[in-house]
């Protein structure tokens, strides 16, 4: 079994902690085990059970919980996005996270040139408001939309265009922070100093005139050093002096100390101009040894960077859909062979034209080193954006590796001198080969820093290999002179290695600097000063104990239960991974919590967090709880049901199944599936409530009800009383603020002539131009007009259509169990946790459409959720080779028709619109990439000019939105961009295609947004 997460030995008062927390601070205070559980860990291999979680609301808040902190004996942990790759933000203490509330820019100084922000304020966001004075703060992370400046200080981070700018060393200027005994320092000039900070600062400086020879001796000469504390601040060894008149700044010895010195209550950072423009060439090299090497010689040219991306990284960007067209515009001949490594160069600065004539030295640089024509130039903006997105998703892509075995970070930011990057690399290659593993390069070759990862399986030989190996990487960086810890910090993971980098005697002055400012060790213990051994097994996520639970899925998850060779990644068949949860703990296990999904940027994931910036409404505190639940690790009070908990529900409660994460997380974490397990669970333990069954039913009940006369008009009537909705509301939960669909008497069923029409054998479509359109209940029977619309579109492009309909032997025997007689996706069933009764429903029509799909007939649907149940969770329920077949044809109307514009073949003429168009996609369709085919087609109609709303979720996401309990969440997602971006633009069309969608715009804007196929219809 597992260890219990809070088995260590803590001497604390729990409760007493969290009494006073509450009673002292306006912040939000959790000590159970599932949101202790989900700060339990960062993006590295380790995981320690915080005593509590404290989210502040004030300043006053952080300086009242360390006090409380102080006399309890409990230790502080100040959390940011908890990015962090070593473990420093892992810890047993009361963890404080400053990402929700304290995140304010304090003050902007634009003569200058500098911003005061508090620490928990977040790279990119800081960036975008600085972006309007010609500013930005030039520490460029990968992370940058989702770390925050506390902790890229707490860090010492580094950006791609360290090589430019410097690390966070060389662009903080001041700290104000709290010290241990709960005094506020502010940490600055030295020579301006006063009162604490004067007194560290001469204690430090004491000891670094002590040990100037040592210091001498130890600190490498290199650019990237961030492991012990920067005591060389008084005897500068850095490649970049720290400041740039020589001077002493006291807050650089707080950079890169993780948290155990002092917490940082504000941060003064000196900002760059943001340049112009920028040009990149992109070097193709057939051998990753000249690529090491040649980057010594390019660094010359003066570049503000100098990126690698290997092989292995190129290929499997090439693989995947959301990266392919990208990478392939950084290859010289995309047809050829992949280069063995690319090297991004960049180059920046005021004007374009001296920027191309560095391009031209590149290319000539590299003619003169034996490679003529192998530069990509790209002085195109948008197209370096692009490439620049997929480097940064680097080490991500690598990290979607189904299996045990995974890329693990301890040696992956080692930093050596330019002239020996080839000769290091060479020889780390082989010692990962000596270990049956590989290593993938990327990253920061301007510096020497490249990022390389060796897959290994913790939960088995890992930590033997882990130490092995690193053993052999630092005897290289001693060979090379070298930093061992050059970018990540130390944490868990490099601590051991800081006496080994520095010798005794420095790193007995870091455990007195630790002692002169934290003398009782509230801050972060156990890092940096007294670190454990790197591959102590106790303190890993995935130790060799770690077990899970057996349980049967309601899906089939068998395609992540496999293993994986270290060396050539490929995986064994589907279901032999040896999972007990038959694929579903491997699925979760994927998110390993670099903290992608907490993005606030373009495109959708996770709506949820955007709007209430809680971890647990977040893809990774959903994956978090639910790795804990599958391994045994919460306290659950009904532990037959672990899936279906109440912990699991908490974080289910707002994740809307938007499939966002599907797509944008970089591994592929698909929460909507996993929600699909939840619910399935769930509500076997509590059972179905009515407003259940009123959703989940309703594909079976709408006949009925528009079949009986006056029986939609009374219905109707709900929408127009309130007291009738306030009834509902408290008999199901309905919130009576939303207006329902509108029930009709005439349906799209009773519309067309006669029932036999539409009616195709495949034999018979596939000699006539022939679709199958596919009439989901909600445009069937509440909005008919939109299938009417897409009927006219494709019957006038020429195409035969066959809208599936039950025969008649299929709708006697459904008579008896008074079933409808349409053919129906399951969706509602899902919604409502009813997996059998989908799957049931959603095999008949895999069933029906399969032989239409082997005759290769597009099967077209209009309403997004609907058709994206038959091309995605159809391929989860055991359908077989069927469901594949059909999932491969299902298809939208506009991705059908846009793909018939683009080969030539539609025929339809379209009127000039009258005004233009604004189009929301839905999240299904954003997370299938089918949004870009529906603006191709709008743009066929002369003046339309669709603008696509940068929008997330809508909000409303089937029947969420008319949860009394989601009203105030819904409406909130709807105006974070959606509503008001329609209401800036009174004068357009407004399309989306989900009917929800339309809904939420309707509610919020009043203004009646339309289907494509109507606005196509229209202007024929
Ligand atoms: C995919 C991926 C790519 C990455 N790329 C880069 C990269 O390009 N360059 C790079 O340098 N790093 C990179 N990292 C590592 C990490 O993202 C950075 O170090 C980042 O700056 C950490 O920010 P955070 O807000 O997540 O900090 P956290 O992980 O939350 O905290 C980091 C440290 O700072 C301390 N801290 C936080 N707030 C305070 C405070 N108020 N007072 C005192 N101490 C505090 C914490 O205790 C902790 O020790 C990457 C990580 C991942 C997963
Ligand atoms: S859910 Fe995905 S994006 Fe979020 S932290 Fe996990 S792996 Fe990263
Ligand atoms: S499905 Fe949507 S709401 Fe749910 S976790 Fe994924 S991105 Fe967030």
């Amino acid at each position: 079994m597992n260890k219990p997460l809070d088995a260590r030995e803590i001497l604390i008062d729990q409760a007493l902690l969290a009494k006073r927390l509450r009673q002292e601070t306006s912040g939000e205070v959790m000590t159970d085990s599932a949101s202790r559980g989900r700060y339990a860990t960062d993006a590295s291999i380790y995981q320690a059970m915080p005593v509590a979680v404290f989210v502040p609301k004030t300043a006053q808040d952080i300086a009242a919980a360390l006090q409380i902190a102080a006399e309890l004996g409990v230790p502080v942990l100040p959390r940011g996005g908890g990015t962090s790759q070593c473990g420093q933000t892992t810890g047993t203490a009361l963890v404080i996270d400053n990402t929700k509330y304290f995140r304010n820019v304090l003050d902007l100084n634009l003569e200058k040139g500098y911003v005061e922000v508090e620490p928990g304020i977040v790279l990119d966001h800081l960036n975008l408001s600085l972006k309007q004075h010609g500013l930005w703060y030039p520490v460029d992370v990968s992370t940058a939309a989702q770390a925050t400046i506390g902790g890229m200080a707490g860090n010492n981070s580094c950006g791609s265009r360290s090589i430019a700018y410097g690390n966070m060393v060389h662009n903080v200027l001041g700290i104000d922070a709290w010290l241990a005994n709960g005094q506020v320092a502010q940490f600055g000039n030295y020579a301006n100093s006063s009162g604490a900070a004067k007194e560290l600062g001469d204690f430090v400086k004491h000891l670094a005139h002590t040990l100037q020879p040592e210091i001498e001796a130890h600190f490498p000469k290199v650019l990237r050093r961030v492991a012990g504390y920067n005591l060389d601040i008084f005897h500068p060894q850095s490649e970049l002096p720290y400041t740039q008149d020589g001077s002493v700044n006291l807050s650089h010895l707080l950079v890169g100390s993780e948290g155990t010195l002092a917490y940082f209550k504000s941060l003064k950072l000196k900002l760059a101009p943001l340049p112009k423009h920028k040009v990149l060439g992109v070097v193709n090299f057939a051998s990753f040894y000249k690529a090491m090497d040649s980057a010594q010689h390019i660094v010359k040219l003066g570049p503000t960077a100098v990126e690698l991306v290997d092989r292995t990284m190129i290929d499997l960007a090439r693989n995947n859909p959301s990266f392919k067209k990208t990478i392939e515009t950084a290859l010289i001949n995309p047809s050829a062979q992949t280069p063995e490594a690319i090297l991004l160069v960049e180059f920046s600065g005021e004007e374009q034209a001296p920027l191309l004539k560095k391009l031209t030295a590149l290319q000539e640089l590299m003619a003169d080193h034996g490679l003529p024509g192998s530069v990509v130039s790209m002085p195109d903006a948008s197209l370096q954006k692009n490439l620049w997105e997929v480097r940064k998703a680097g080490l991500n892509i690598m990290m979607s590796l189904k299996g045990d075995g995974k890329p693990v970070s301890f040696i992956e930011d080692c930093a050596v001198p330019l002239e020996s990057l080839a000769d290091y690399t060479q020889a780390l290659t082989d010692v990962f080969a000596k270990y049956g593993s590989r290593g993938t390069w990327y990253a920061h070759a301007s510096v020497g820093t490249l990022h390389v990862r060796p897959i290994l399986d913790m939960r088995r030989d890992g930590a033997q290999k882990m130490r092995a190996v690193a053993e052999e990487a630092s005897a290289l960086v001693r060979k090379y002179k070298g930093a061992y810890s050059g970018e990540h910090g130390d944490g868990l993971c490099r601590g051991e290695w800081i006496s080994w980098q520095f010798g005794p005697k420095i790193t007995q002055a870091l455990a007195e600097i630790k002692h002169a400012f934290d003398p009782k060790d509230l801050f972060n213990p156990g890092k940096i000063i007294d670190p454990p051994k790197m591959d102590d097994v106790s303190n890993f996520r995935f130790p060799p104990s770690y077990k899970v639970i057996p349980l049967q899925p309601a899906l089939d998850w068998s395609a992540w239960n496999v293993q994986n060779n270290p060396v050539t990644e490929e995986t064994t068949a589907p279901g032999t991974g040896g999972d007990p949860a038959k694929g579903l703990a491997k699925a979760v296990e994927m998110c390993n919590n670099n903290g992608h999904c907490r993005k606030f940027d373009a495109e959708v994931m996770c709506p949820s967090y955007r709007v209430t910036r809680d971890e647990k409404h977040l893809t990774r505190g959903r994956a978090n709880t639910l790795r804990l639940a599958l391994s045994n690790q919460l306290d659950i009070q009904d532990e037959s049901s672990p899936l279906g908990s109440d912990a699991i529900k908490e974080v289910m409660d707002l994740c809307v199944s938007c499939k966002a994460c599907r797509r944008e997380c970089p591994t592929g974490v698909d929460m909507a599936k996993m929600k699909i397990e939840f619910l399935s669970a769930y509500k076997k333990r509590v059972g179905h409530s009515l407003r259940d069954l009123a959703v989940a039913y309703l594909p079976k009940y709408a006949s009925t009800i528009s079949s009986i006369p006056l029986l939609p008009a009374i219905l109707n009537l709900r929408n127009h009383f309130k007291p009738l909705a306030k009834l509902q509301e408290w008999m199901m939960g309905i919130s009576a603020q939303r207006s329902l669909p509108v029930w009709k008497g005439r349906t799209f069923w009773s519309n067309i002539q006669s029932k036999t029409s539409y009616q195709y054998s495949p034999e018979e479509l596939s000699q006539h131009k022939g679709v199958v359109l596919f009439a989901d209940t909600f445009n069937a029977y509440f909005e008919d007009e939109n299938l009417q619309a897409a009927l006219k579109v494709l019957n006038s492009a020429g195409y035969r259509v066959h809208i599936p309909q039950k025969s008649r032997h299929q709708q006697n025997q459904q008579e008896k169990s008074a079933c409808s007689k349409e053919f129906c996706c399951g969706r509602t069933y899902l919604a409502a946790g009813m997996v059998d009764k989908a799957k049931e429903t959603l095999r008949e029509l895999v069933d029906h459409l399969a032989p239409y799909a082997q005759n290769n007939i597009p099967i077209i649907g209009l309403e997004p959720s609907c058709l994206f149940t038959l091309k995605d969770e159809a391929l989860v329920m055991g359908f077989g080779e069927r469901a594949i077949e059909v999932s491969q044809q299902a298809q939208l109307l506009e991705e059908f028709l846009a793909r018939e514009a683009k080969a030539g073949r539609l025929d339809l003429h379209f009127q000039a619109a009258s005004k233009p168009v604004l189009f929301h996609g839905h999240c299904h369709q954003k997370s299938f990439g089918a949004v870009s085919p529906a603006l191709e087609l709008l743009k066929l109609i002369p003046q339309a000019n669709p603008q696509l709303i940068e929008s997330s979720c809508c909000g409303m996401a089937g029947s969420f939105g008319y949860e009394a309990e989601h009203i105030e969440v819904s409406k909130q997602m709807a105006e974070a961009s959606l509503l008001p971006s329609i209401r800036k633009a009174p004068d357009s069309w407004i399309v989306a295609d989900g009917t929800s969608c339309r809904h939420q715009i309707a509610d919020g804007t009043q203004k009646h947004a339309v289907h494509i196929a109507r606005i196509l219809a229209a202007h024929l």
